[in-house]
């Protein structure tokens, strides 16, 4: 190891340590086990070295928001045991591509992705866990403006229905984005409803994917399964990317 790269590892270390112990604080002050959370580390704009260093510190998930930034990067992981997030927005003349290294799709929300997806994994021999993205800005906001996709709360359970009637899809369960000024803990409260009505029809539906870099405190208080965390994992990003 050079370095650089030494220097960069005791960098992803060191914040992997401070993000373990925000993650425990947040779930000692929800009443919540540790156990229970996932943390995916987002590493979109990060380079593939950088993937491979968290996975020597334990990360075993890995997101990722665009395919043309995804897909060569998790070809270059296929010797690593690492489980692939997509969570970005998805066209379907990307699915094709993303069912081939995502286990996870993050952010399904229209029936027209979930045809095109279930069709693409079937072709590739894959089952894909699809978790619903519900949009939770349904106060209308300025900032509803900003294309972060999702289903309209009461859209989601007929979204995850037929998600179930797919083969090549698993439905995992719920995902969303905090809305810009809002307070991300009212957004994470209406995703828990959600959450809840999905999984009284379909329990093993049990994910709830929400909170990110400077919400997941107010998400894992609203019973998030799987943080996504890029910048307190990463740093801050040079180029932006939603
Ligand atoms: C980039 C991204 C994240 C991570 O955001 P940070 O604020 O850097 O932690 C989480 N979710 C999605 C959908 C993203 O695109």
């Amino acid at each position: 190891m050079t370095s650089a790269e030494s220097g960069r590892r005791a960098e992803l270390a060191e914040n992997l340590k401070a993000l373990r112990a925000r993650v425990a604080a947040a779930c000692q002050a929800a009443g919540r086990d540790a156990a229970e959370i996932t943390v995916v580390a987002v590493t979109k704009t990060w380079p593939v070295s950088d993937i491979r260093l968290l996975t020597g510190l334990g990360v075993t998930d890995i997101g990722e928001n665009r395919d043309q930034e995804a897909a060569p990067k998790a070809a270059e992981c296929a010797d690593l045991p690492l489980t692939w997030h997509f969570v970005g927005q998805l066209q379907t003349n990307k699915c094709r591509s993303v069912v081939r290294y995502a286990d996870v799709v993050h952010s399904v929300d229209r029936p027209r992705l979930v045809r095109v997806l279930a069709q693409e994994a079937r072709r590739a021999g894959r089952v894909v866990t699809c978790l619903v993205q519900v949009d939770l800005d349904d106060e209308g906001t300025a900032a509803s403006a900003a294309p972060r996709g999702g289903v309209r709360a009461d859209q989601a359970l007929p979204l995850a229905r037929q998600v179930t009637a797919e083969h090549g899809l698993r439905l995992g369960g719920v995902m969303a984005v905090a809305p810009l000024g809002t307070r991300s803990r009212d957004a994470f409260s209406r995703l828990e409803a959600v959450a809840a009505e999905l999984r009284a029809i379909y329990p093993a539906a049990g994910v709830i994917s929400a909170g990110m870099s400077g919400d997941l405190e107010e998400a894992v208080e609203a019973g998030a399964t799987h943080l996504r965390v890029g910048t307190a994992l990463l740093g801050a990003r040079r180029v932006f990317v939603r």
